[in-house]
């Protein structure tokens, strides 16, 4: 092989490395800027300001422990900073990645925003609050009892008969298939993801790329 052939060969294969790596960064930033369509989120719990210049969505799993952890260390210090003062308003949605528990669960909650909305959120924070703390989601906790009691702590105004029936016969199976259709849309991989004014966060944890994302929504 002469110097010339070498050349254009060393020439070629740089090429083709610039071009896939080109391809690559190209396919992970389309993934990072992943949109969802707020239109669909009609009918779902929110917390907040209806009107908000910003819209937060939680895709969470009542079975899985980095949810229980973002109720407990990022959505407060959200809520404090920017639900309550009428910035922000926050969706969540089912998601179903642990298998039964997360189907009831997911069952349950829907009947209590169905039953009684104003007490969705408190329900939901039962929940969480009921999930052993021992970061283990193979560990059975869910089950038909145990939702009834977290539903008569925290929404007791609702009918029992009908939250039983629609966890133990899937009456609220339509709502959790809504859900479940959105989440498969928009190719959610883990819980919890955070997506804000339809962009989809790396890291639920990190509180400054959460405030700026919303910062960036308050300017526009
Ligand atoms: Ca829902």
């Amino acid at each position: 092989m002469n110097n010339k052939k070498i050349v254009m060969m060393t020439v070629v294969i740089f090429a083709i490395i610039i071009a896939l790596v080109l391809v690559f960064s190209n396919k992970d930033k389309s993934q990072d800027q992943a949109k969802v369509n707020l239109n669909k989120l009609e009918n779902q719990p929110m917390i907040g300001n209806e009107h908000a210049p910003v819209s937060i969505v939680e895709f969470g799993d009542y079975k899985c422990p980095s949810c229980k952890a973002w109720g407990e260390k990022v959505f407060p210090q959200l809520k404090e900073e920017f639900i309550d003062s009428g910035k922000a308003n926050l969706t969540y949605i089912n998601v179903l990645f642990h298998g039964k528990e997360s189907v009831l669960a997911a069952l349950a909650s829907e009947s209590v925003f169905k039953q009684d909305p104003d007490s969705f959120w408190a329900f939901h924070k039962g929940l969480f609050d009921a999930q052993p703390a021992s970061q283990n989601h193979d560990e059975q906790w869910v089950t038909t009892d145990t939702l009834v009691e977290i539903a008569k702590a925290y929404a007791p105004n609702i009918d029992f008969e009908e939250y039983k029936k629609d966890i133990d016969q899937e009456g609220t199976l339509e709502e959790v298939t809504i859900d479940d259709e959105l989440v498969k849309e928009v190719n959610i991989q883990y819980t919890p993801t955070i997506v804000i004014n339809g962009v989809m966060l790396n890291d639920p944890f990190d509180y400054e790329a959460i405030a700026a994302e919303i910062e960036k929504g308050l300017d526009n």
